[in-house]
């Protein structure tokens, strides 16, 4: 469970924000939420997560923020996306994030 105000993360069977008292939502919906409200953007999607920790790595070096969101939590609802591993990052980063994603992909 995630704070979507904070962004801070509880452990299960926390429904509310400690510090500012919102509404905790699932990781899942978290995402849905920075896309909706925060002007983030999925630049990528895989079902290998050290593919996703190392495309991290590489935009952290590039300074660029990124979030990964997995669906390995069983809350998250089944669907036929076997990429249940998405990475963002913001809207304003998101063509450099492509760039170096695509750079990762050819070598
Ligand atoms: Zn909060």
């Amino acid at each position: 469970m995630i704070c979507p105000k904070c962004e801070a993360e509880y452990v299960k069977g926390v429904t509310v924000c400690a510090d500012c008292g919102t509404e905790l939502i699932t990781k899942a919906s978290f995402a849905a939420h920075l896309v909706k409200h925060k002007d983030w953007e999925i630049v990528h999607s895989t079902d290998v997560m050290y593919e996703a920790e190392m495309i991290k790595a590489n935009l952290d070096g590039a300074g660029i923020e990124s979030i990964i969101l997995s669906q390995q939590d069983k809350n998250f609802p089944a669907s036929g996306d076997l990429s249940i591993i998405k990475l963002l990052v913001k809207k304003a980063d998101a063509e450099d994030a492509r760039l170096i994603i695509k750079d990762i992909n050819k070598s």
